[in-house]
């Protein structure tokens, strides 16, 4: 068998799926991006199933030809993009998923990768801000999703679930006040006053009717006045209309076109993005795939953003 039995020459379809045909590898040099799965749904409410992401995710990527027509880049040309492979994660325990995730992308993160990590649930996005802090200080964050995830302790005082990350994350000073951003929420909520629990926490909330309202260039041009670097941007697949991304543990109808995705993620090219997440692809719930593929081409728009920001070799 010749290395091309490996290689990107391989057609979609054949091979074995690493991100892009990436090498898999946690050698890292500095400047490197490491895609890491996080396959873990344990912190899930209702349908679970998105401990499955990452390997969907990987295999839709391996349609993603390579040239960006929209931002006019090659990623591929300009990053070394490795896969780093999956954190080792624990089914039946949060809190050891948790030290496992802090520390495996602590690691890439010291020896100087940016990291795109692909859960998993919301819960694993904790961590990830654990560690991205540590490495960076307090971040800016951008968070995409149907759901504020900011509720106090949703299942007997348990805290930790997709439903609290965020939450978390501000108490524990890992967001910088004034500079959190929620995208897209929807849908009901327990109470009336849901929506203000987040504000009352710091949260700048566009909701999914006021971004269509205004239109995705307004909503992106705004987020550019409030973000000061370092930025986070964790994506929930579950921002796009369930008719686009079904495979997700919590639909919401009236979501975003995959179109209004693909649009928020260019519109912040030129922003310092440090890490990223994508997150909630559940492909047991994944009719023909589609989920999956919108997943792996809003990775692919997380890359050309930080491909725009290298110059050409
Ligand atoms: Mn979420
Ligand atoms: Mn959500």
């Amino acid at each position: 068998m010749t290395d091309s039995a490996f290689g990107e020459s391989l057609q979609p379809f054949a091979g074995i799926a690493s991100f892009m045909r990436r090498p898999v590898t946690r050698a890292v040099t500095p400047g490197d991006v490491a895609i890491v799965g996080v396959p873990f749904d344990s912190g899930t409410s209702y349908r679970s199933g998105a401990r499955f992401g990452p390997r969907g995710i990987r295999e839709a990527s391996l349609m993603l030809w390579g040239y960006n027509n929209a931002q006019h880049v090659k990623p591929l040309e300009r990053l070394n993009v490795i896969d780093a492979g999956d954190v080792d994660t624990v089914p039946p325990s949060i809190e050891q998923t948790y030290a496992h995730i802090q520390a495996e992308v602590g690691t890439l993160l010291t020896a100087g990768a940016t990291v795109v990590a692909l859960g998993g649930d919301h819960s694993v996005t904790l961590p990830l801000l654990r560690a991205q802090q540590a490495r960076h200080g307090p971040l800016s964050v951008i968070h995409i999703d149907a759901h504020p995830d900011t509720w106090a302790n949703e299942y007997a005082g348990q805290p930790y679930s997709h439903g609290t990350p965020f939450r978390r994350a501000l108490e524990e000073g890992l967001i910088r006040p004034e500079a959190y951003l929620q995208i897209g929420l929807r849908g009901p909520t327990t109470e009336a006053g849901d929506l203000d629990e987040a504000r009352r926490l710091g949260a700048r909330l566009v909701t999914c009717e006021e971004a269509v309202e205004q239109g995705i260039p307004s909503v992106v041009e705004s987020a550019r006045r409030v973000l000061k670097p370092p930025i986070y941007l964790s994506l929930d697949i579950d921002a796009a209309d369930p008719a686009f991304a079904p495979g997700t543990g919590t639909p919401e109808v009236g979501g975003f076109t995959s179109q209004q995705m693909l649009n928020l993620v260019r519109g912040l090219s030129g922003l310092d993005i440090v890490g990223f997440d994508l997150v909630e692809v559940a492909p047991p719930f994944d009719p023909a795939g589609i989920t999956s593929i919108l997943a792996a081409n809003l990775v692919f728009e997380m890359l050309s953003l930080l491909a725009l920001r290298r110059p050409p070799a």
